[in-house]
């Protein structure tokens, strides 16, 4: 009998607990961390009432130890999970979220790409297919009253072996509470190009640097068609690549566009109140 007391007590407590965690959390508003993750990209998101969503998932394992900081203990929900594109510094971190997290959906463009990190994911896929999007234009992730919209690519690449996996990228804007952020993989620049040339509304708050701050990307028609005030950089400190190029900056210095680097700065956090 008095274990029994005891349980439900615990569980009480370990109910009230959930209870003052969900008002602490919807409390706080929205939330966006661009994790300070290597040379890669990983970005939770979390909306006012809790929805939890990850654009791609760095390079290693670092992501699982920062989500441990987002999250309670006692919940390991991930809502969506978003691949750009398959290369290993955007989906080998999400490999285990996808063992020790409960993930409810993954969204991604299922082109092909011939690596271990690769095959590896593709295998993932296949177990977990029922809950597996292909993103293509006009897909849209509905999260309350916050939404996600799917911009590239503009029809199924599923099953594609594409000459540039970086132009395969899935582009996604979010609106958080009316502030926009912008994410665009690992896109050229010809390809940014022919997002303006398609009309698309490509504004936001926030643009997430395409392929780390690469000269590659980050084309100025690009940024004044997305006309963002604040630009945030996730490249590895000391890199290779010597990401992100002076001239990126440069660009996004010409129209007085905040710099935000995970590589000087750690994680970049953003936090969006009503
Ligand atoms: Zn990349």
């Amino acid at each position: 009998m008095k274990n029994t007391f005891l349980w439900f007590f615990f569980l009480f407590l370990l109910w009230g607990n959930w209870v003052v965690w969900e008002e602490i959390e919807q409390g706080r508003g929205a939330k966006v961390v661009f994790f300070d993750i290597g040379q890669g990209d990983a970005v939770f998101l979390r909306t006012r009432q809790g929805h939890r969503l990850l654009v791609d998932g760095g390079p290693d394992k670092t992501l699982e130890s920062k989500l441990f900081k987002e999250l309670p203990f006692w919940s390991r929900r991930i809502d969506a999970v978003i691949a750009t594109h398959p290369h290993q510094d955007h989906i080998a971190g999400l490999l285990p979220i996808l063992e020790s997290f409960d993930v409810a959906s993954i969204i991604w463009t299922g082109v092909k790409y011939d690596s271990s990190v690769a095959r590896a994911w593709e295998e993932k896929i296949k177990e977990r297919k029922n809950d597996v999007t292909i993103a293509v234009f006009s897909t849209r992730v509905v999260m309350g009253r916050d939404i996600l919209d799917i911009l590239h690519p503009s029809e199924s690449l599923e099953g594609q072996v594409p000459s540039n996996v970086d132009n395969t990228s899935l582009v996604a804007r979010a609106n958080l509470l009316g502030t926009k952020f912008l994410f665009t993989g690992d896109m050229f620049k010809d390809k940014e190009q022919e997002l303006v040339s398609r009309g698309f509304d490509l504004t936001a708050d926030i643009l997430h640097v395409g392929h780390h701050g690469s000269r590659t990307s980050t084309d100025p028609v690009f940024v004044r068609a997305v006309s963002p005030a604040v630009a945030v950089i996730q490249s590895g400190e000391g890199n290779k690549f010597g990401h992100p190029h002076q001239e990126t900056i440069a660009t996004l210095q010409r129209y007085g566009i905040t710099i935000l680097r995970t590589d000087l700065e750690g994680d970049v956090v953003f936090r969006i109140k009503r």
